[in-house]
């Protein structure tokens, strides 16, 4: 059984469950521990203890051991992203390339540790001079969701440590297997004991642990948005109120226009909405397609589905692995019933699939005719389903566009200069794609969005300081002479 690893040291749990592998049932990644509450507490306490000496540790040490970090992180990701994708069912390309992110990350923080910087400015006061600095929080929660099992815990853990806090890492349960092989990486690079703490188990009794709390000062949430409200609410009523930051789900649109090139169009929408197998929280299923070109895109985009090889994840050629578990499943094939109930046509895919192994397989699908105002247009779904919906130009597509509840990203495909920079200008999303899927971003810049998919200040690149750190001002008198 894998353990937790608490005050420094690897502890037995005295629950554990099985990790599956979604691409075959059968085949057991291990048991991984539960923690319990006073796991967390002891947790949460040696986080706290550490805080001190972290948060004056020399940034020469930090970056040290941030950058250890990222090289064993990149010099191990074939081996990394083969367990992410037997855990998680992303292909292994993804895999591989999600583990490769993880450590670019550590790398990009190592280096934010020795560039910290503050302000001094002139006060209005004569003699008086203004410092403006920036400080460590304390001890931060971090909880994360199954989708993105390495690369979201490094965008939260590696800008943790950089700005001085101490962690407690919570990962998703259907996922601890990368969580636990990162945890032996930052055990072994040199951070002290108690600056970084892993309890794996449930969110709605580790999760809550954390949430109230009175040691732990902030709380870094991505996961749905049903448990990133009831986050902020826990947040706010505990006391003292935590910081806390949320990224949460997406209904992200594509907008293809009539001038599109329609080939990019296509890869763009076979990217965004499949990939993964949809499980991205910046994938699109909104492909909203001007009437020009609406017939030749489905027609380009069915054809094109049909050359997508869902498989296991692991295996040579896969493009879509399956999906990350039965309830998963359940919701997806729940969803494209809904879509045919409401009066959407089912033009490809949404099949349970048989493979070789037994496994969570479902073709990729695509609805038609479909009305904004659908349930199926509005909800997440979170899986490999994506619908047309037409538009009779761009004014009625940026409209359709911007008619969700999210504001993730969102994309558009068009070779109208015009048109794309009104729509960088206009879209209402924290994330535009020109050309380009809607999913599929950068390290060093803010990744977030606005309405409903998230809160707080943005995740990443050096605006991950925002969250991260707080801002104090010294003001003192140094004479008028
Ligand atoms: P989820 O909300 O079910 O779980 C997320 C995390 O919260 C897990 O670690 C879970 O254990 C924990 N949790 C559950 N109940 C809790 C509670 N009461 N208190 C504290 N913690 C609790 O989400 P999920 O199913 O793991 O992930 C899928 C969702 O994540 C989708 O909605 C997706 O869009 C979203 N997501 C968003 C982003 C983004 O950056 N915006 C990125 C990836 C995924």
């Amino acid at each position: 059984m894998t353990l937790n690893f608490i005050a420094g040291e690897w502890t037995t749990a005295a629950d554990a469950v099985p990790n599956v592998n979604p691409s075959d049932t059968n085949d057991i990644l291990g048991d991984y521990a539960h923690a319990s509450l006073l796991d967390t507490e002891r947790a949460i306490d040696a986080a706290s203890r550490a805080f001190r000496n972290w948060s004056r540790s020399s940034i020469q040490t930090r970056h040290d051991c941030l950058n250890a970090i990222a090289t064993e992180i990149l010099s191990r990701k074939e081996e990394l992203g083969r367990l992410l994708s037997r855990e998680e069912g992303k292909t292994l390309l993804e895999g591989i390339g999600e583990v490769t992110r993880a450590g670019q990350i550590f790398q990009f923080f190592a280096g934010e540790c020795v560039r910290v910087a503050g302000e001094k400015v002139p006060s209005v006061r004569p003699g008086v001079e203004v410092e403006i600095t920036r400080e460590p929080l304390g001890v931060i929660g971090l909880i994360t969701p199954w989708n993105f099992p390495i690369a979201i815990p490094a965008w939260k853990i590696a800008p943790a440590l950089a700005y001085g806090n101490t962690v407690l890492f919570k990962p998703a349960e259907l996922v601890p297997g990368s969580a636990h092989k990162l945890a032996e990486i930052i055990a072994r690079s040199g951070v002290p004991s108690g600056v970084f703490n892993l309890v794996m188990g449930r969110g709605s009794i580790i999760g809550e642990a954390m949430l109230k709390s009175s040691k732990i000062a902030a709380i870094s949430f991505t996961g749905s948005v049903a448990t990133g409200k009831h986050v902020a609410q826990a947040c706010t009523a505990s006391d003292p109120m935590k910081k806390v930051q949320l990224e949460m789900g997406g209904k992200n649109p594509m907008v293809v226009l009539d001038d599109a090139e329609i080939d990019v169009a296509v890869e763009c929408a076979v990217n965004s909405s499949f990939f993964s197998t949809g499980q991205r929280c910046t994938a699109s299923s909104r492909l909203i397609v001007t009437d020009g070109i609406r017939d030749a895109f489905v027609a380009a985009m069915t054809k094109r589905m049909t050359s997508l090889v869902v498989d296991d994840a692991c295996k040579a050629g896969t493009n879509i692995g399956p999906v990350v578990d039965q309830r998963q499943l359940d919701q997806d094939l729940r969803y494209i019933r809904l879509g045919q109930d409401e009066g959407a046509r089912l033009v490809s895919g949404g099949e349970l699939l048989k493979r070789d192994t037994p496994g969570f397989y479902l073709s990729p699908a695509l609805f038609t005719e479909v009305d904004n105002r659908m349930r199926i247009a509005r909800e997440e779904i979170f899986g490999p389903v994506a619908m047309v919906i037409r538009a009779k130009n761009y004014e009625e597509a940026l409209e359709i566009a911007n008619d969700t509840p999210f504001g993730l990203s969102s994309g558009i495909c068009t070779t109208s200069l015009k048109h794309a920079s009104h729509f960088k200008r206009n879209a209402q999303a924290g994330m535009i794609m020109v050309n380009l899927p809607t999913a599929g971003v950068d390290y060093h810049v803010p990744f977030g969005g606005t309405k409903g998919s998230s809160y707080g200040p943005r995740e990443q690149g050096r605006y991950a300081a925002e969250f991260y750190t707080t801002v104090k001002t010294s003001y003192s008198f140094e004479g008028t002479g």
